[in-house]
């Protein structure tokens, strides 16, 4: 579902160089990616979803080669086919929780808002545990309502892809496991494929398997086994 070839990434700005001869996400698989701070993880969702093209080399997502679509293309392949949910959540503080759940819906065609999709988005929103927030601001809620509401937002059309930056941080044990059986619910449900970012090594145990992002810099980037 995800795959990537001879990639060669760096920043405009930065000494920051990515080199990725082969990466491969099987349709289904949910991954962890691993690795310090500051090793790429990041950089690479974006890469996966589109915000940032390689210097060389491919991504592709299913049948699609991301990285060799326009600019306006990409965007409308990322709003709707994949589900990101952002490390700063990137919710919008003039919206409420509701309309950001909503907004892919506002800003592409390609998706169509109905009275079934509200439907969903409010019973997805009380599964997260935020039922009772949806017309709250989204700047008045606390750091882990945020990232439920983000999580909401990234799962709500159905993505073929999940893209996860971090998405348990800062939440406390019992509520990460609920976020993570919840992440792992919809990808089941809609044969999604899920790649997600964590620090947390007690939650690897319940993904496919790790990939560590310490041998994308080496050589081969075949992430190893979970424990
Ligand atoms: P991680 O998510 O693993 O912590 P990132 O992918 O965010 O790492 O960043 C990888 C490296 O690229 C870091 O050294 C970071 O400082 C650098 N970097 C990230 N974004 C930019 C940018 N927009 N411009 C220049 N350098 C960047
Ligand atoms: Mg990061």
């Amino acid at each position: 579902m995800i795959e990537i070839n001879s990639l060669e990434f760096e920043y405009r700005a930065g000494e920051f160089h990515l080199t990725m001869p082969e990466f491969a996400v099987e349709k289904g698989e949910k991954v962890a990616v691993i690795g310090p701070s500051g090793s790429g993880k990041t950089t690479l969702l974006n890469l996966v979803a589109g915000i940032l093209t390689p210097r060389k080399g491919s991504v592709a997502v299913g049948n699609t080669v991301v990285s060799g679509l326009s600019d306006q293309a990409r965007r409308d392949f990322r709003i709707t086919n994949v589900g990101f949910v952002f490390q700063d959540f990137a919710l919008l503080d003039y919206l409420n929780v509701m309309d950001n759940i909503l907004h892919p819906y506002r800003i592409t065609g390609a998706l169509k808002l109905t009275g079934e999709i509200r439907e969903r988005a409010a019973m997805l929103a009380r599964e997260m545990g935020i039922g009772d927030k949806l017309r709250r601001q989204s700047t008045d809620l606390s750091h882990g309502e945020k990232q439920r509401a983000a999580i909401c937002r990234a799962l709500l059309p159905h993505p073929r892809v999940i893209l996860a930056d971090e998405a348990t941080g800062n939440l406390d044990p019992g509520n990460k496991i609920r976020i993570l059986e919840l992440l792992f619910e919809s990808v089941e449900k809609h044969d999604a494929t899920l790649l997600a970012v964590t620090h947390d090594h007690e939650l690897l145990p319940h993904f496919d398997r790790v990939a560590d992002f310490q041998a994308f810099q080496g050589q081969a980037a075949q992430g190893g086994q979970a424990p």
